[in-house]
């Protein structure tokens, strides 16, 4: 691990300042990725400082941004009629153990429960979840020079070695590495807005718009400038979201990665799924929302068949390699079991 300093920052505007001051005053260029950006915000710290301590990442200062969640104006939940207001800056187990999301958003809650460990949710955040990086073995040990993701340009290692665990989904021939968040997925499915703040600015973009597919530069992950942080997660309240289930099929029962994994949420009324919401977990290269399939569920009823057409929907421009293929089977089989679940659930 290189040396580095660090500041504490006590407001929201104090951390967008600080980021915005010390990157400023660094060698960081326009158009680089923020990950690549010698300053980073630190919350929980247990996918930055693991990079760190790999030599994977190497920011030269850190703004500490765990003391924002105990501002008075900050709650880790709101909700009120239309909206569901999810503090980016809440860990996982204040988020997976709250009682509203318990109660009406199961899908986040499982999302949450499911990931890690115990320790790590009391330690990680939600907005350092969605920004995790990708698990693939090459990109984390930096003695394997060919990683375009890590150094631009190097090629790929994985794509022709160990890619067991890597994507099937949005792939390119620069990286197929997977994003490996559970959280994300419930987020993708049920609509989720991103509200982002800078120094001069706050915006808020759709969900699905904050991770970038690899295409030819994986090392550009995500649309945030690198003085901005995320502040919240805003997910509409939809008739679909108490009727909803996140299924993730794994190598151990706990504190592993997804290999396969569905994010379900189905509103039906008088026998027909009028709404479907859906989005796939372990096989994409972001978090994958699959509208093709929620297009083969509207207005059917909620059968084998008609689920079994959905997954060939979901799946149909999936591409594998040797490795990998058998996550074509498994993931459409983890999602027919989650619409078979989500399906028989008394609400
Ligand atoms: C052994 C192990 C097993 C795990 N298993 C799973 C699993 O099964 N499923 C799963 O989903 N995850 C899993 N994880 C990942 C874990 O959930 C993430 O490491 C954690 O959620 C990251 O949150 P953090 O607050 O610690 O982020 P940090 O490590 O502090 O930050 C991660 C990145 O996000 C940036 N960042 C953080 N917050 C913000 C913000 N508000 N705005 C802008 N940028 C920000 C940081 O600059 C950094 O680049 C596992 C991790 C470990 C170590
Ligand atoms: S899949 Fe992506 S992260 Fe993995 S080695 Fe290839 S370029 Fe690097």
């Amino acid at each position: 691990m290189i040396p580095f300093s660090y500041s504490r920052a006590s407001t929201l505007s104090d951390a967008n300042l600080q980021l915005s001051a010390k990157i400023a005053s660094s060698s960081f260029e326009k158009g680089e990725d923020k990950v690549q950006a010698e300053v980073q915000p630190i919350a929980g710290g247990t996918n930055l400082a693991d990079l760190m301590k790999l030599n994977v990442m190497q920011p030269h200062e850190l703004v500490d941004i765990n003391q924002l969640r105990l501002q008075p104006d900050i709650k880790a939940v709101s909700s009120n009629e239309e909206n569901l207001v999810l503090s980016a800056f809440a860990t996982m187990s204040e988020i997976a153990n709250n009682e509203i999301i318990l109660r009406d958003y199961p899908m986040i809650a499982q999302s949450l429960q499911l990931a890690a460990s115990q320790q790590i949710r009391n330690m990680a955040t939600i907005g350092g979840n969605i920004l995790q990086r990708t698990r693939c073995a090459y990109f984390r040990d930096i003695s394997f020079s060919q990683c375009n993701k890590r150094s631009p340009g190097s090629g790929c290692a994985a794509i022709t070695g160990d890619s067991r665990a890597l994507a099937i989904l949005g792939t390119s021939q620069d990286c197929i590495a997977t994003h490996p968040g559970d959280f994300s997925q419930s987020m993708a499915a049920l609509e989720a807005t991103v509200t982002i703040s800078g120094k001069n600015a706050k915006r808020t973009i759709p969900f699905s718009a904050l991770h970038k597919m690899p295409g030819s530069s994986p090392n550009i992950e995500t649309i945030l400038q690198p003085d901005e942080l995320i502040v919240s997660l805003n997910i509409p309240a939809k008739p679909w979201a108490r009727r909803s289930i996140y299924l993730k099929i794994r190598d151990r029962a706990s504190y592993a990665f997804a290999l396969t994994s569905a994010a379900v949420a189905l509103d039906i009324s008088e026998g027909t799924i009028k709404n479907a919401r859906i989005a796939l977990g372990g096989v994409g290269t972001v978090p994958w929302r699959s509208i093709d399939a929620e297009q083969a569920l509207k207005n059917k009823v909620p059968n084998d068949q008609n689920f079994k057409i959905a997954a060939e929907a979901a799946f149909k421009s999936a591409k594998t390699t040797e490795k990998n293929a058998f996550k074509l089977e498994l993931g459409k089989q983890t999602l027919i079991r989650a619409l078979t679940q989500v399906a028989a659930m008394e609400i």
